[in-house]
């Protein structure tokens, strides 16, 4: 499972410049989740999407199902099927964009007693493999041009890669910036 982000501090990266101010905070992600637990829990729906996703860890067991935070699902479920809409459903297996590698998980970060940001459920992973915690660009399957339109479509819906936010970790995509 996909179970890599480590405390970190905020790093200014030029790339994100289209990042709406709607977007909390890593900082303000209590303010707006909910506290880790049941208040966050409470509030966790399960997107349903029309097409399965192969899981990361086990590529014989499919899903169509992701569960994240209600307030980053709307904006997920958008960008998911924009993706698959945008490479058709053969390109988006091929490229490995279909293995879901993990979403809410009630858990602290790596290397430091924070909350993780999968414990808020503004977090999910992709194929983690070749898009490790610390392999950055030009190493990291998700740097190479392929994959370009998939950062594009989830950046947009307000689901930032964790390429452009710090540059490494590129299963990682959250709603929440940095700061
Ligand atoms: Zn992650």
């Amino acid at each position: 499972m996909g179970v890599t982000e480590v405390e970190r501090k905020p790093q200014p990266v030029a790339s994100v410049s289209s990042v709406s101010s709607s977007i909390p905070k890593q900082s303000e992600v209590q303010a707006v989740y909910g506290k880790p637990g049941p208040a966050v829990e409470n509030q966790l729906v399960m997107i349903n999407f029309p097409f399965s996703f192969r899981i990361d860890w086990n590529l014989r067991q499919r899903t169509k199902r992701i569960r994240v935070h209600k307030l980053a699902a709307p904006q997920l479920e958008k960008a998911l099927n924009e993706v698959f809409n945008h490479y058709g459903e053969e390109k988006w297996r091929e490229l490995g964009i279909d293995r879901f590698a993990g979403s809410y998980n009630h858990r602290k970060m790596r290397g430091g007693n924070k909350w993780s940001m999968y414990a808020y459920g503004c977090a999910v992973d992709f194929y983690a493999g070749p898009n490790g915690l610390r392999t950055r660009c030009p190493d990291a399957l998700f740097c190479k041009p392929d994959y370009k339109a998939f950062l594009d479509i989830m950046e947009a819906n307000q689901w930032l890669p964790a390429l452009r936010l710090w540059g490494a970790d590129g299963m990682h995509f959250q709603r929440a910036r940095l700061g």
